[in-house]
């Protein structure tokens, strides 16, 4: 099995080789080509997987072979938001953005809690493709009108039950109330308690299960 057969683009294989990978963990392997043809998933992957490439590296893909509706940056709608528990997990999904994504045309960014929100307000007024937040912050930023997640077109939910153990339940429901129903949503996580199994039914739609 090698990236290639995977069906991602030059860009992400020349990023992908740069960071010195040769072959796709089974996660990447499972997840990649149903992310690419559009479906929902639903994961059960542990942290060490390479999860993270595995959501990442299709996402990037499809949001970069459909151009964004518009190009003035007051009007760059925020195509694809990935959720994750912490602040330290938010920061290494938005480096592993980065990175993979950094021959294709695409911006990102990344919010979290604990610090200050005027340069996360700066970068997100130059218009941002790819979000990459913590659930308390984000959802300060669209209080503010710094964030508006009406073009979401991909929804990233990581690390499910560790949100569920940390109370987030209430906020990742009100941040899926503010996305447009027209989205692609992938959902990792260690374990699918009752709870979380529930969370899935209501978020995704026809998902595709993906066991490692
Ligand atoms: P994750 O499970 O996403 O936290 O990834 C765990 C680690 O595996 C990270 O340090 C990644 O850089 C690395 N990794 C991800 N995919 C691959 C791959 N296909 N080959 C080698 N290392 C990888």
């Amino acid at each position: 099995m090698s990236f290639e057969t995977l069906g991602l683009s030059a860009e992400l294989l020349r990023a992908i080789a740069e960071q010195g990978y040769t072959e796709p963990t089974p996660v990447q392997a499972q997840a990649i080509p149903l992310v690419l043809e559009g479906r929902d998933i639903r994961a059960g992957a542990q942290t060490g997987t390479g999860k993270t490439a595995s959501f990442t590296l299709p996402l990037l893909q499809r949001l970069s072979a459909r151009a964004s509706s518009s190009t003035s940056p007051a009007m760059h709608p925020i195509r694809a938001l990935i959720l994750t528990p912490t602040r330290e997990l938010a920061a290494q999904v938005a480096e592993s953005v980065q990175n993979y994504g950094k021959y294709l045309p695409l911006k990102s960014a990344v919010v979290f809690g604990g610090v200050n929100m005027n340069a996360q307000i700066k970068e997100l007024q130059g218009g941002v493709d790819v979000l990459v937040a913590t659930p308390g912050r984000l959802l300060d930023h669209v209080e503010q009108r710094t964030v508006n997640l009406s073009r979401v077109e991909m929804f990233v939910l990581d690390e499910a039950d560790r949100m569920l153990d940390m109370g987030f339940m209430p906020d990742i429901k009100r941040v899926i109330t503010l996305m447009s129903p027209q989205r692609q949503n992938l959902m990792f996580s260690a374990t699918y308690s009752d709870e979380i199994k529930k969370l899935a039914e209501q978020l995704l739609q026809n998902p595709a299960m993906v066991e490692v």
